[in-house]
């Protein structure tokens, strides 16, 4: 998987400055900043200021399986390439569960490579592109433009980088984290899953992290590379 930021709004923190301070200010905002205000707003909840600024990202090599799940965010701005429109290549992602077991690797890749001949040979027989990927699995890439607002991004990620979301779009909330987190410090200061950033985990006792303890979110999102996150997230420390 490849992540990478394409654009985000100039000088984020500080439209989200201006926008709460011209709430309580007949003043000038024009040159306005101030991280305490952001810290305050966010802590109040007053989280409509978030939204002036956003981050489009640019997402490639994800199964549609993932593709799946990250649609469901109604808040977000997608951009996905189109499986009518252009032929898809032969290139799936393969869950680290089954990569370990070599039984199990077998049986995948054989089924990988039936579904990409079937696929051809539904193509030579004069199938359009749209009705021949019908047989294409949930593991086949995707590339798609992902654009969300600041607010939206800090809902996304404490659900997609708690252990309960599956690992393949834990590792892209949390390589987004990692970026979001070093051009808006302060915007996404105290973020990532439930459990790290308020002790508590909303699902319930069955979270990863609990034995792990209360963690630092900084702390763990320090790393400018997270790596590889398999089925279960790897430990902070
Ligand atoms: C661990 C995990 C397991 C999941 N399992 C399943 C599953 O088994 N089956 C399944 O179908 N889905 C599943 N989902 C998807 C989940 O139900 C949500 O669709 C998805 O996480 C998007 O979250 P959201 O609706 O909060 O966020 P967004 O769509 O990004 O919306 C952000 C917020 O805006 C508000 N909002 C948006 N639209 C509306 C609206 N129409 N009305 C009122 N408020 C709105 C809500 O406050 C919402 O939280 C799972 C998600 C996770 C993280």
């Amino acid at each position: 998987m490849r992540i990478q930021l394409l654009t985000h709004t100039p000088q984020p923190e500080k439209v989200v400055s201006q926008a709460a301070r011209i709430c309580t200010s007949t003043r000038s905002v024009e040159n306005f900043y101030s991280e305490d205000l952001i810290r305050k707003v966010i802590g109040r909840g007053h989280l409509s200021v978030l939204e002036h600024v956003s981050f489009s990202f640019l997402v490639e090599g994800v199964s549609r399986a993932l593709s799946h799940q990250l649609v469901r965010h109604r808040l977000a701005s997608f951009s996905q390439q189109s499986q009518r429109y252009t032929t898809t290549g032969k290139n799936f992602t393969t869950p680290h569960s089954i990569q370990d077991n070599t039984k199990a690797c077998f049986e995948f890749n054989r089924i990988m490579d039936d579904c990409w001949v079937v696929y051809e040979n539904l193509k030579s027989l004069g199938i359009p592109d749209e009705d021949a990927r019908y047989v294409l699995p949930n593991a086949a890439h995707t590339n798609l433009v992902v654009t969300m607002n600041a607010r939206e991004l800090r809902h996304f990620f404490s659900l997609r980088t708690c252990s309960h979301a599956q690992w393949e779009i834990r590792e892209m909330a949390t390589q987004m984290l990692v970026i979001c987190k070093r051009k808006a410090p302060v915007l996404f200061e105290n973020v990532g899953p439930g459990c790290l950033v308020n002790g508590v985990c909303p699902e319930g006792n069955a979270c990863n992290f609990h034995s792990l303890g209360r963690i630092s979110p900084d702390r763990h999102f320090r790393s400018e590379s997270p790596g590889r996150l398999p089925g279960k997230i790897r430990s902070p420390g």
